[in-house]
């Protein structure tokens, strides 16, 4: 572990670090590894990351560990990717327990209390959250047939970083042809409910040419004629265990239940946490995504 843990720094160091500084000069460190916190416990509310992507691989005290800090963590699967922990997988690890069947459970672990919540992310032409849905939704949808999929299931959908293009990486932003389309989500979310994701972890300036923190901005900006939407927040964790849980919402203390979830995340009942996650981090954990795929 300890020797791991020295590797790890001095890898960082070498290759990680050093890069960014010699990329984006002074203000380097502030992206640095270690400059990411988990999200502050606050009276009478829990912290809900609802959208996280843990490497089911991962020594298994280690997801457990992550798992049990405070607030809740969305549990993301992605449909046929077999490395990325289902909520499923989660429930057969000791300590973790339903609360509310099929969709949420306690995970106890050296004395500390968390929660994990199922998720799916649909990776339809926009990638789409769906909250508690019982059955599994297919990524060759149409994003309007998605969301019609999970009003279907009785649940809530999220629209995640609206503005990235997750699909294409030769084009990283949404391009303008598909604005309307997104203004049809949009309203579709505003009258029917659900939310849209206007702050997400990853979505940083990662690397010369690569940056991604101008989408966040523009998810914000698109909001604006739309007051039924409020604007969520996750982290969007790759991979790596020390994002889980530095971003998301904070819900009143009494959403331990799919209901209230719901109900709380679909009203707006809810307040955004914002911290972009460490540049370092999320480099290695999207690399590590490349190659364990
Ligand atoms: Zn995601």
């Amino acid at each position: 572990m300890g020797d791991k843990r020295i590797k790890r720094r001095l890898f960082l160091k070498l290759i990680g670090l050093g890069g960014v500084t010699a990329a984006s000069g002074s203000g380097a460190l502030a992206y640095g590894y270690y400059s990411m916190k988990k999200a502050p416990e606050r009276e009478g509310k829990i912290f809900f990351d609802m959208h996280a992507h843990l490497p089911n691989y991962a020594p298994q005290d280690e997801l457990l560990k992550a798992l049990s800090t405070h607030g809740i963590t969305g549990i993301a699967s992605w449909s046929g990717e077999k490395r990325i922990l289902t909520y499923e997988e989660a429930l057969n690890m000791p300590g973790v327990k339903e609360i509310d069947k099929g969709c949420l459970a306690e995970v106890i672990y050296n004395g500390n209390r968390g929660y994990i919540f199922k998720v799916q992310e649909v990776r339809s032409n926009f990638h789409i959250l769906a909250l508690g849905c019982p059955k599994e939704i297919d990524d060759s949808l149409g994003p309007i047939k998605v969301l019609e999929e999970v009003y279907r299931q009785g649940r809530l959908p999220v629209i995640a970083h609206p503005y990235i293009n997750a699909n294409v990486w030769n084009k990283p932003f949404v391009q303008k042809e598909n604005y309307n389309m997104l203004r049809e989500l949009y309203q579709m979310i505003a009258d029917l409910g659900g939310e849209v994701e206007v702050f997400n972890g990853i979505c940083i300036d990662i690397m010369p040419g690569f940056n991604r923190a101008k989408a966040n901005e523009m998810a914000k900006n698109s909001i604006s004629g739309f007051p039924n939407i409020k604007g969520t927040a996750a982290s969007d964790t790759h991979r790596r265990l020390e994002q889980v849980k530095t971003n998301g919402i904070y819900l009143p203390a009494d959403s331990l239940s799919l209901e209230a979830i719901t109900i709380y995340t679909g009203t707006g009942k809810f307040e955004r946490f914002e911290q972009p996650i460490a540049r370092v981090s999320a480099a290695l954990g999207l690399l590590e995504g490349k190659i364990r795929i």
